[in-house]
Parts: structure tokens; C-alpha cells; sequence
């Protein structure tokens, strides 16, 4: 068995935070060991939480648009979330995410180390500031990162990171303008992840 499965049969019994116990199971990363690049999401929604897949639901489907325009194949990058159980509350029949906290992103960190010692990326794609979070601390800001490849360390992984837009964040654009706005954003902060993790 190799270290990625191994690592996600223990995740799957995991209890370092509450987060478990309302969650229908762990949702742990997926894709090549030795991938050049990491994507990083916030945490699992509802439909991957029912799935046990990172990024099926809309906001993972719109990412595998902008994946491709930016030329970049998700079956050449590994794609995970900071934290890997679905947080939500209750709203009529509906469960709606709610943000992760800094306890539960601390301790799911700990999950995070591990993919990156096992993957080891060239560069981490961060989606969104629960993502920033898990990679710089609680004092990350999404505009002052965003779009430029940046020197990151985390556990006992170095290389570098490039901060985006969450894909959910287009999905919840106002009207069709911003929305158009806000994915030609996603894809040319992944046209520059694609760039820097090839070393041009
Ligand atoms: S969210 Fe992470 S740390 Fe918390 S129980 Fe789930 S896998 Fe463990």
C-alpha cells in the first residue's frame, strides 16, 4: 500500500478536532504522488461529504473549467482541502457550510504535513483564505497574497504558493458580470501557478 492510502485510512478514524462527529466521513486528498502541483481547497461541501471525494460538487466542477482553460490537468495535480470533514449548520432541509475555525485548521494540519511530505509539490495552490490560513497563519489575507508565486514552508516541506480565489467564491458572484470577472481571475492566478511550478 502506498503512503497516500495509508494516510487516508487513518484519516478515516481521525477524531483531532470535533469536526467528526457530524460529518458522514473524512473527504482526504486525491491524486499523483509526485504531483508539481497542490491544490489546496478550504473544506469539503456537502456533495463531497455525501461522495467521500475532494471537489465533485459545482464549486469542484467550475474549478475543473478553469483547470483546463489554464492548461493544467487535474489528473496531473493532487487536490486536497485544509480541513477534511464537511463543517455545516442546519438551514431548513439544507446543511450550509459554515468557515472552519483556527483550532480545526490547526488540527487538520497535522493531515496537511502529511501530503506534503508524501506529494511533494513544486507549488500549493491556495483556495481561498481558509487555505491561506493552513499555509501562512491566522493573519493571512487573501489580497495581499493573491496571484504571485511566493517562497512557502509548512511542516517539512518547502516550495512555493500561489493564492487564488476560492471557486465557490465565482459560484456566489451577484450576477453574471462579477462572475465572469471573478473566474477570468481564477484561471489567470492558475495560468501563473502552472508558470511557476514549471519554473518559467
Ligand atoms: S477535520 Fe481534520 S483534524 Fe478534525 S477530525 Fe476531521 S480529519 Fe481530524
Amino acid at each position: 500500500m502506498d503512503t497516500l492510502t495509508e494516510l487516508a485510512d487513518e484519516a478515516a478514524g481521525c477524531t483531532r478536532c470535533d469536526l467528526y462527529a457530524r460529518a458522514t466521513q473524512t473527504v482526504f486528498g486525491e491524486g499523483q504522488p509526485g504531483a508539481a502541483i497542490m491544490l489546496l481547497g478550504e473544506q469539503p461541501g456537502d456533495q463531497e461529504d455525501k461522495q467521500g471525494h475532494p471537489f465533485v460538487g459545482p464549486a469542484g466542477r467550475l474549478l475543473d473549467r478553469a483547470l483546463d482553460e489554464a492548461d493544467i490537468s487535474r489528473a496531473d495535480v493532487y487536490v486536497t482541502n485544509a480541513v477534511k470533514h464537511f463543517k455545516w449548520t442546519e438551514r431548513g432541509k439544507r446543511r450550509i457550510h459554515q468557515r472552519p475555525n483556527t483550532t480545526e485548521i490547526r488540527a487538520c494540519g497535522f493531515w496537511l504535513d502529511a501530503e506534503l511530505g508524501a506529494v511533494r509539490p513544486r507549488l500549493v495552490v491556495l483556495l481561498g483564505a481558509v487555505a491561506g490560513e493552513a499555509m501562512f497563519g491566522s493573519r493571512f489575507r487573501v489580497g495581499e497574497h493573491r496571484g504571485k508565486a511566493e517562497e512557502a514552508a509548512l511542516g517539512g516541506w518547502q516550495g512555493l504558493a500561489v493564492t487564488t480565489i476560492h471557486p465557490s467564491a465565482v459560484l456566489r458572484g451577484p450576477d453574471a458580470d462579477s462572475r465572469d470577472r471573478a473566474y477570468a481571475g481564477l484561471v489567470s492566478d492558475l495560468v501563473v501557478a502552472r508558470q511557476a511550478a514549471a519554473g518559467s
